[in-house]
Order: structure tokens, then sequence, then C-alpha cells
């Protein structure tokens, strides 16, 4: 399943064990696809000089190409997820490739950054019935979005149609760590940390967002 911007409200109503907006009435930025290099540093400086602690949806392949820019995400304080481990589509795979898909990069992050990771999404945002029955095999939380912003398309003037239209004081936000959205990426966040202030919205953490 594919959305436009806010999932509708009677996919939410099925999926209610998945996370769709935040608990606690805060805004949750989520950056997929990442660590990546040349993107990463990028939307670290913009994070720590808007004050904003994000959640970034890890690629297991990428943790290990470059477990430095991990380092650097949890030393800024920021949380991680489950990506998947090579950004699979879960729904065309085996059930046996669909654990090592989630379980892979689970143990990548115990064994290396003594994480044990507690929030994943699905790579193409695209889930199945069997999805939450996974999830609690895995003992995760499924968090998906109420906001995408299309960052990825690289124009900033989408990114800004869809902050504008849809975003709410709850909304779990998506935005990318990778090479598509580069050129707009930290105008993005500026955008988003603008309206969010002129709303007089707050941002939260990973931890309060998705209790
Ligand atoms: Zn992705």
């Amino acid at each position: 399943m594919k959305f436009l911007y806010n999932p509708p409200l009677i996919i939410k109503k099925i999926f209610r064990d998945f996370r769709w907006n935040t608990s606690n009435g805060k805004i949750l930025l989520t950056f997929d696809d990442g660590p990546n290099p040349g993107t990463t540093e990028v939307i670290l400086k913009k994070l720590s000089e808007e004050k904003i602690k994000a959640l970034f949806f890890c690629v297991g392949d990428n943790v290990q190409k470059y477990p430095n820019l991990v380092r650097d995400i949890l030393s800024e304080g920021h949380s991680v997820g489950n990506h998947t481990y090579n950004h699979k589509i879960l729904s065309t795979l085996t059930k046996e490739e669909k654990d090592f898909q989630i379980s892979s990069v689970n143990n990548l992050f115990a064994e290396n950054f003594s994480i044990s990771l507690k929030y994943f999404r699905p790579s193409h945002g695209k889930f199945q019935l069997s999805t939450s029955s996974l999830m609690k095999k895995h003992q995760l939380k499924n968090v998906m979005w109420s906001l995408l912003t299309y960052d990825y398309k690289n124009d900033l003037s989408i990114v800004k149609f869809a902050v504008e239209k849809y975003l709410k004081p709850d909304s779990i936000i998506v935005l990318h760590d990778s090479n598509k959205s580069k050129n707009i990426i930290s105008d993005s966040i500026s955008f988003i940390a603008d309206e969010v202030e002129k709303r007089n919205y707050q941002f939260g953490e990973a931890e309060e967002c998705l209790n």
C-alpha cells in the first residue's frame, strides 16, 4: 500500500497497532534510508541549529558501511529505528527473508552500538496484514506517518505545499537521509521548523512521541 501525503483514516483504523501520529500532541521528524555520506552530516548540522531531536530509520547495509555516521547520529542525541537490511519490500519476500531483513538490523545495532531497537518502518512504506505479527515477533513498533513530504522528488515547492497543507500538532513527518533529497533537505528542515514555530506547535523526541 502506498499513500499520498496523509494516509486515509480507514487504513489508520484497520492498522491501529501501527503509529500514524504521535501520542503526545508533538511533532516527530523522521529520516529514512540513511546513514548516507553527504546528507547525514548536513541533516545533523541543521537539526542541531534548530534544536530538534529526530528519529532516523536506518538501512542495515548503510549502517555496516558507515558506522561513524551512526555514531554521530547517536552522539547528537537522536533516536534510531529499523528500516530493513537493504530496503527490500517485505511483501515480495519469503518468511525467512522477512525475518532476516528485520533481525539483521536489530542485531547490528545490538552488537555494535548496544542499542535494542524499538521502532520499525517498512521500506517504501509498504505493509501487509502480516506486518502486525511480524512486529510482535521482533518486538518492534511499526511507525508510519501522517505527513509524507515527498522530499525525494528534490523539489522544495512540493515539500512546502505538503507541510503547509498537512502539518498537524501530532504529525509524524517523513524526510529522507539520501542523495535523492540532498539539495533540498536543509531548506526543508528549516521550512518545517519555521512553520512549527509560527503555529506554536512543538517538536518532540521519539520516546515521548511514540509512547
Ligand atoms: Zn526507505
